[in-house]
């Protein structure tokens, strides 16, 4: 066998409406394509001092400590409890999905004593629920919770937890992965200590690094801390030198990953937060009221604007229209997870991806193919729906 036997490489063009990764603009992709140079190179400083003031305005943050994690994601969410946990360490983890159920099972490998704060799938977490684990567990140093739960679709309110995370003396680790870039977070107006997210949901970038951002207290508890972090390619206090004024090196930052970033940063800041922030909302409202108008019905009771979780209608094979929709339409959309395997649609409509042209193909398609398979809808109204929340009517 000879390597020519191996095909060229072809991926196809899609439509990426599902929890991840997300369509990526041009511009990204073309910066990806720019010359490497060296990770200590002048230039490449510069783009990455300049990519960290991306990054404090898009979490809304002036920590000095706001940096890009190789990895994906998950690296965001193993940089913070790896830091913030030391073997024995008390730590609250609020569950009520896969990523919160993630984030318990990081905890306990960095020797977290971990207590889940649980709620159902589909629901978020209750203050009174928070209040509850931490008058239990009086040693608590770190609350961990999910903003945007991709498994579910459910929107987490934020700012009461934090006063209570606060008042018990604890800090608050967030997960954004699913929310930077899509929907509202304010890291320091909520008082958030620590916060990961990723590069390929609302960003429209590559998966590849996982902003994350420590603020004074939470960086103060890494440099406090009595044991080394158990993760050296993780430890925070060696990547804030490289980092910082310093410039020690520490690791080859992924530098082609970096100027993909850099470039999304740069179309989110050009949009701007707020302007981004309302499409998310327009074009999940016109996706809600078509779906709704196909009697699909919504599984979380706080839906997330950039993923929309609906219960697979009774008697249609979940697997049969997702391929459907891929194989014909060239859109892919996410299935159920955990409980709600083969009996739920997850719809993603992150960064690049929200557009009224994705909302009106996919409703489009998803309407002929239920149709086909014998659902009872009235062909047409899903579209007369969407079009009019995009008319300024809604519904
Ligand atoms: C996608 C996601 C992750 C994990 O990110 P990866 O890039 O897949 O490693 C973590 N948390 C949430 C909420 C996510 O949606």
């Amino acid at each position: 066998m000879t390597t020519t036997s191996v095909p060229p490489l072809d991926p196809p063009l899609r439509v990426l409406l599902g929890p991840g990764p997300s369509d990526v603009p041009s511009r990204v992709l073309q910066a990806m394509a720019a010359p490497t140079i060296g990770h200590l190179d002048p230039e490449y400083l510069r783009i990455m001092d300049d990519t960290r003031s991306l990054l404090r305005q898009v979490f809304r943050t002036d920590n000095e400590i706001t940096v890009a994690m190789p990895g994906t994601g998950s690296s965001g969410m193993e940089t913070c409890v790896a830091n913030l946990i030391e073997p024995g360490h008390e730590m609250v983890v609020c569950v009520n999905g896969v990523f919160g159920t993630r984030m318990a099972d990081v905890a306990g490998r960095c020797g977290a004593t971990v207590h889940r704060v649980e709620a159902p799938w589909g629901e978020v977490i209750e203050p009174e629920a928070i209040e509850k684990g931490l008058a239990e567990h009086p040693g608590t140093r770190v609350v961990g919770i999910v903003h945007a739960e991709t498994s579910t679709g459910a929107h987490q309110p934020l700012v009461e937890i934090s006063r209570l995370v606060h008042e018990a003396g604890a800090l608050l680790l967030v997960d954004a992965v699913t929310s930077l870039g899509g929907v509202e977070l304010k890291v320091d107006d909520w008082t958030i200590d620590a916060c990961y997210s990723g590069t390929q949901k609302c960003l429209s970038c590559p998966p590849g690094l996982a902003p994350v951002t420590f603020s004074p207290a939470a960086f103060d508890a890494v440099r406090a801390r009595k044991s080394k972090v158990q993760s050296w390619y993780l430890d925070l206090s060696m990547i804030a030198q490289y980092w910082g004024e310093s410039r020690v090196y520490h690791h080859t930052a992924p530098v082609n990953m970096s100027y993909a970033l850099y470039e999304a940063l740069r179309i989110v800041a050009e949009e701007g937060q707020e302007a981004r922030e309302a499409r998310h909302l327009l074009n999940h409202r016109a996706l809600r009221a078509g779906l709704e108008a196909m009697s699909l019905r919504y599984i979380p009771s706080r839906s997330l604007p950039n993923l929309n979780a609906v219960h697979v209608p009774e008697g249609i094979d979940d697997a049969a229209v997702r391929r459907r929709l891929l194989t014909e339409y060239g859109i892919e959309i996410g299935a159920g997870l955990g409980p709600f395997k083969g009996r739920a649609w997850r719809i993603g409509l992150m960064g690049h991806s929200s557009t009224q042209r994705n909302v009106t193909m996919v409703l489009a398609a998803l309407e002929t193919i239920l149709g086909d398979l014998g659902a009872s809808l009235d062909r047409g109204a899903a579209l007369a729906a969407a079009g009019d929340v995009y008319a300024g009517g809604g519904r």
